[in-house]
């Protein structure tokens, strides 16, 4: 998204058409295997509320242009994922290559939060007395969050299913195809004894809580 911070009248042109040039030497250049979207924003707003209304949005790029930027032929880039007053100053010239590379940085940054947060959620158990613990929340009254991802063998039978279903309120999410991330107590792909029946299981599954 780019805006313009115009300072009196006679501004105008030259910020608009900085804008112009920009916003159509980044529509040539592409990420994730498309053309990169631009937006401008020319509305007479404030340029507090513009930026909330695009962070509020989604918005991951945000760009302004003022005089002075005309001055220096240099832009006010801002990201999302960081404090709403951090701001880079990129040369205009700089900025087709510059935000590719931003946007590969931050779609990198979200991916592991994301793996992360998966992996300290994620155990591997073999006992059943450790697998209810796992999902019952130790003050019934007020249930605090408790639970995650539980890795544990299933022979496969529908009946162990439905046993955890009825008792705990539990699922299988997922049969992994490949070892998980985060089974740092244990591998998906060895065999072992199912946590319900004790029957002889290939691989661990995912199981997790319906709240
Ligand atoms: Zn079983």
């Amino acid at each position: 998204m780019i805006w313009p911070v115009f300072r009196g009248d006679e501004t105008r042109a030259p910020i608009l058409e900085a804008i112009e040039r920009i916003a159509t030497a980044l529509r040539a250049e592409r990420f994730g295997g498309r053309p990169i979207e631009v937006e401008t924003d020319l509305r007479d707003v404030g340029g507090g509320d513009k930026q909330w209304e695009w962070i509020k949005k989604g918005i991951p790029l945000r760009i302004e242009i003022g005089p002075r930027d005309i001055a220096g032929q240099t832009a006010m880039l801002a990201r999302r994922d960081r404090g709403p007053r951090e701001k880079e100053n990129v040369p205009f010239a700089e900025l087709p290559r510059r935000i590719p590379e931003l946007l590969e940085e931050m779609q990198r940054g979200l991916l592991e939060r994301a793996l992360a947060f998966r992996d300290a959620h994620t155990r591997a158990i073999d006992d059943r007395a450790t697998f209810d613990a796992f999902f019952t929340p130790k003050n019934v009254e007020k249930p605090e969050i408790h639970g995650g991802f539980a890795l544990a063998h299933f022979c496969g039978n529908p009946a162990c299913e439905a046993e955890i279903k009825e008792s705990l309120k539990v699922t299988i999410r997922c049969v992994p195809l490949d070892d998980v991330r985060g089974a740092r107590d244990g591998h998906v792909k060895e065999r072992g004894r199912c946590i319900v029946c004790g029957g002889e299981s290939a691989q661990r599954v995912v199981f997790a809580k319906n709240y």
